[in-house]
């Protein structure tokens, strides 16, 4: 379903990514772990084509690019295959809450305005925000603005959803209910990669658990495995520290 190979990312002269392999299957939740810094968020971002990866190829559900030859239309098709959804929700803050979820139907995939607001509003229905589908960002919570972001996620019908960090911009007593919601829609068999610091979380939900650090992915495996018995040195220090 998703196949990352080879990618390399650098900024200037620190190489973020240094060859990158991961493969994610169809309805599978992958959750990325690791330490500040070891490139998880720009291994979604290049995935998502965010940011450009240096070397390596990109596929999604049978479409795939080489990332040094890539041209504009290839990314455009690529990235229409995900939905990110942000630290920081990235909502238009001049629109309403179904204003927000619509915008991606209307603009990028051209469906007539009615059809998209019928189904912006069953989504935000669905995320728990059927009340307020005309308020702006500034009068909802973190929260309900990051249920906002998820819902405008799942508007797109992506082949993946990818959740960069969903709820460390959170007040503590808010994360649960963002949790909750991402936790019912990886139940409907929906593909999702997660960089979480929600340890419980990321046990609980994910099938697969990847854990990077400096740039390589170190080691992965199935939750019970990688987070009971970890087999590499450095994924253990890590979960030791975390714990
Ligand atoms: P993580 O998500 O694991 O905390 P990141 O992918 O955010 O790690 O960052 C990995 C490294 O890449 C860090 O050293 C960070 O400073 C650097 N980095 C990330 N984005 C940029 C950027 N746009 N420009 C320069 N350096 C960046």
């Amino acid at each position: 379903m998703i196949k990352m190979s080879k990618i390399k990312k650098s900024f200037g002269r620190n190489q973020v990514l240094k060859g990158i392999d991961l493969t994610v299957r169809k309805g599978e939740v992958v959750a990325i772990l690791g330490p500040s810094g070891s490139g998880k968020t720009t291994l979604l971002r290049c995935l998502n084509y965010l940011e450009k990866p240096d070397e390596g190829s990109i596929a999604i559900g049978g479409f795939s690019v080489d990332c040094k030859r890539a041209g504009k239309k290839e990314i455009h098709q690529l990235r229409q295959r995900s939905a990110m959804v942000f630290q920081q929700y990235n909502l238009f803050k001049h629109k309403t809450a179904l204003e927000n979820v619509m915008e991606g139907l209307v603009v990028v995939k051209k469906i007539p305005k009615e059809e998209a607001k019928q189904r912006s509003v069953e989504l935000l229905e669905k995320v728990g925000l059927g009340s307020k589908l005309d308020a702006y960002p500034s009068q909802l919570s973190g929260g309900q603005q990051q249920r906002v972001g998820i819902a405008r996620a799942l508007a797109l019908n992506p082949e993946v959803i990818l959740f960069d960090e969903p709820t460390s911009a959170l007040d503590p007593e808010l994360v649960g209910e963002v949790l909750s919601v991402i936790r019912k829609i990886a139940k409907e068999g929906i593909t999702m990669i997660i960089v979480t610091h929600e340890m419980s979380f990321a046990q609980d939900v994910a099938n697969h658990v990847v854990f990077m650090d400096e740039g390589v992915i170190v080691e992965e495996g199935n939750p019970y495995e990688l987070f009971n018995d970890p087999k590499e040195e450095r994924t253990k220090q890590f979960l030791a520290r975390i714990r």
